[in-house]
């Protein structure tokens, strides 16, 4: 059994394979469920050029991020398209930040065509995304405060944002420890962590089991065992599970050990999403 509910095409500006592609891909690995999320960054959702009418800023490196508008938009109208031919297929969306920008998540979030929305954090506000920053140059201080702020900002759209999954919660650390082997100690967030997944539970929302991990230096899943576990033990029900494949080759990798984790950590079943209500797959 095989499912993948994190998964990008060539409409985000930072995958490779396009809708097709993906599609005959997931029919040919057999996949049960299948989610198209592509990015919508709600802060970039103007393209840069309205965004930022006087000229982009001197080291802004998300330019072709800019625009969620519109190829957000096109990729959910595309992929309900592709649902007739594609049974096992679902429409979802990767909502970035989406307190940052609340108008551009109302809305992509009123599109009826949405099955699954994962509520991803990939940039403090005001920061750049975790991805282009400079860890090597901070000191742990720094690095522990650009977390609890992170953390701090995940907890805030735990609790007033739209979404169904959070998605890979410890993304940072696939940069700071993953890429630049600097460790980090994530005892001192254990309590907000602890609010983020009581929150989730009480309202009826899931976590993601992220594989992208699994296949990139860090090794671990976004988050790793420990999260999983702890999600359970705070109430968490609601688990979802993704590849975050950014090309077709990289669909479903690691899922099989995802869905391994998931039993370990007590869970009977995982979940997918059809209009935005929960289904369970036993595992
Ligand atoms: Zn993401
Ligand atoms: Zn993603």
């Amino acid at each position: 059994m095989l499912i993948d509910l994190h998964t990008h095409t060539d409409f985000s500006p930072d995958a490779k394979s396009s809708p097709e592609e993906m599609c005959a891909r997931a029919a040919e690995l057999g996949l049960t469920r299948f989610a198209v999320t592509d990015h919508c960054d709600c802060n970039y959702w103007l393209p840069a050029a309205e965004k930022f009418p006087d000229g982009i800023p001197e080291g802004f490196k998300d330019e072709e991020m800019c625009g969620a508008r519109d190829y957000a938009t096109a990729s959910i109208k595309r992929t309900a398209e592709l649902k007739e031919r594609y049974p096992f297929l679902l429409c979802g969306i990767e909502l970035g930040q989406p307190l940052q920008a609340p108008e551009a998540a109302a809305q992509i979030l009123s599109m009826p065509e949405l099955d699954l929305v994962i509520g991803s954090h990939h940039m403090n506000a005001g920061c750049a995304d975790f991805y282009w920053l400079d860890y090597r140059s901070m000191d742990i201080s720094e690095i522990h405060r650009l977390l609890e702020r992170s953390f701090e900002e995940i907890y805030d759209m735990c609790r007033r944002a739209d979404f169904d999954t959070l998605g890979h919660l410890t993304y940072p650390l696939r940069y700071i420890v993953g890429d630049c082997g600097i460790e980090v100690d994530m005892s001192r967030f254990g309590d907000i962590i602890r609010e983020i997944f009581r929150t989730l539970a009480e309202r009826g929302r899931g976590i993601e089991i992220n594989t992208s991990g699994l296949r990139q230096k860090y090794g671990r899943t976004l988050p790793d065992r420990e999260y999983v576990k702890l999600f359970k033990d705070c109430g968490g029900e609601i688990l979802t599970i993704g590849s975050d494949a950014h090309c077709a080759a990289d669909l479903a990798a690691g899922i099989p050990q995802g869905i391994d984790l998931a039993r370990e950590c007590g869970f009977r079943y995982v979940a997918y999403f059809e209009k935005r209500r929960a289904e369970f797959i036993k595992i």
